[in-house]
Parts: structure tokens; sequence; C-alpha cells
């Protein structure tokens, strides 16, 4: 099962929700996230950040590194590796998505009763839709689905 873990930015005006592929990374491998509203321009570090549409990840690299065998990545861990490979990655496209997401999807599930097969059809363009939707506004995760 896959848990997922809220982090507070460092602002503390936004929370981000992260799942850890296998449970192989613990939270502690984030040392701290930055909203748009508080990451700063200067000093990205491609070698510890992951940068995401405005949203940067700060990873903890010398803890990431224990486990790299486990990742199956010794000697090649990456914040986009562990990012890309879902051992520490947005729950959902991007930060605040599963509870978007679940709004959205609550407005369809109440067409149900009313029209059972239109409902799997809309469900399924839904679910296509927003990946392309965030896609286009440039999230990472969702490029990598459509
Ligand atoms: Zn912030």
């Amino acid at each position: 099962m896959c848990m997922s873990h809220k982090i507070r930015c460092e602002c503390g005006k936004e929370t981000a929700e992260f799942t850890m592929r296998d449970e192989v990374l613990a939270p502690e491998v984030i040392k701290k996230v930055n909203c748009p509203a508080c990451a700063s321009a200067d000093g990205h570090d491609a070698h510890t950040m992951l940068a995401d549409n405005g949203w940067v990840i700060h990873y903890d690299m010398e803890v990431a590194e224990l486990f790299a065998a486990r990742m199956k990545a010794a000697g090649k861990v990456t914040p986009e590796y562990i990012f890309d490979e879902g051992y520490c990655t947005w729950a959902g496209y991007c930060p605040g998505d599963l509870k978007q997401a679940a709004i959205e999807k609550e407005e369809i599930v109440k067409t149900m009763k009313a029209d059972p097969r239109g409902y799997v059809k809309k469900l399924m363009d839904w679910g296509q839709g927003r990946a392309r939707r965030l896609s286009d506004a440039g999230w990472r995760k969702a490029r990598h689905a459509v």
C-alpha cells in the first residue's frame, strides 16, 4: 500500500502530499519543500533539488544514497530518479492533486445512478482529460503520463 505523507512548505502557506513507492524511502528524505511563493529563484542545485512548475523539493541525498541499492540505482541516485521512479513523488500529479481530484470525481459519481453507462465514459474521459490538462500546465508527472 502507498501511504501519503503531507509536508508543509517553508512559508507554511501550502501543503504538498507525497507518496513513497514501496516505502523504500522515509519522508525524512525530504529536507524541505518550497511552494512557488517561497521558492527562491537563485541557487538551484540539480544534485539535491527537483523543480516542478514553480515548486521545489529539496532531497537529503545522503539519506537517499543509503537506499540506492534498494532503489536499484547504485551510483546513479539523482533527484530526478527519486521523483520519476516514484520513490518520493507527488501523490497524484501535483501538490494538492488528490484533494482536487476527489472533489472533481465526486461530481461525476453523482451522475452514476441516472446514467450508468455515460458515467463510465465520463469517468474515463475525466481521467485522461485531467492528465492532459495538468501536463499542459507543465507538471512533470502528468507530462510523463500522457
Ligand atoms: Zn511556501
